[in-house]
């Protein structure tokens, strides 16, 4: 049974990640390596390594492989980072983040949704990732400032602490745009009052609900 997963890992970075650009070996790796079956209820198995998203329950999703990609190559890790993921969600996006870094801070806004993915990732024998159920938008402060943050769900505009948040140097990547669409976007801090920004073209996520997202 694994052999096959491994195989349809293969044939997803073969034929859904490589022909749309992604580049970093590193990524294409952690791609090929993440069992994203193991994210999903049994009865979504067959289909883990298809080209979209699948639901995970309490109305959220796992995002599709190239965007997950897609957001990770745009995050430029070299292996050192500290990075913070706003939305767990199943924990898979986590599980990719976590090979790539040096340490992960997840925050989920659903408790049993953070539970869930906390439990898969230590069956799988994650040792760098710290969760916490709470609202996102405002960043995990404690830890902070961190060198690359990611956003998996659509926002209105980019949270002010999460800004606040980033490192110098660092990276944050998040959807923006209206309920129906967004703009996948890059910013990088170049000094403590200059931001750049990058465009990574057009995508759809659920809602970030919170302080700084969605009203609900
Ligand atoms: N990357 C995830 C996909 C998550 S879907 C995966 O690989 O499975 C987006 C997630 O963001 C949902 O679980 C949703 O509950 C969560 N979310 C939405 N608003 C949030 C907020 N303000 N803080 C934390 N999590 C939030």
């Amino acid at each position: 049974m694994e052999a096959d997963f491994s195989l349809a890992r293969e044939r997803m970075v073969k034929t859904q990640l490589i022909p749309r650009g992604i580049k970093d070996p590193d990524v294409l790796e952690a791609m090929k390596s993440v069992p994203r079956h193991l994210f999903v209820e049994e009865a979504l198995w067959g289909e883990a390594y298809n080209d979209h998203p699948l639901p995970i329950g309490e109305k959220q999703t796992i995002s599709q492989p190239y965007i997950v990609a897609l957001m990770t190559e745009a995050l430029e890790l070299s292996g050192n980072e500290k990075t913070l993921e706003i939305g767990t969600g199943s924990g898979y996006q986590t599980a990719i983040l976590a090979q790539l870094s040096r340490k992960v801070y997840t925050v989920e806004r659903i408790r049993p949704l953070m539970t869930a993915a906390r439990k898969t990732l230590a069956e799988l024998g994650y040792a760098n990732i710290l969760f916490k159920a709470f609202d996102g938008t405002l960043g995990w402060e404690e830890h902070a400032p961190y060198d690359a943050i990611i956003v998996a769900a659509g926002a209105p505009k980019i949270p002010e602490p999460l800004l606040e948040q980033l490192a110098l140097g660092g990276r944050l990547v998040i959807p923006v745009g209206n309920r129906f669409s967004q703009e996948l976007i890059r910013v990088t801090r170049k000094e403590k009052e200059v931001f750049t920004r990058k465009e990574f073209g057009g995508c759809r996520f659920v809602d970030l609900i919170g302080i700084h997202g969605w009203k609900s």
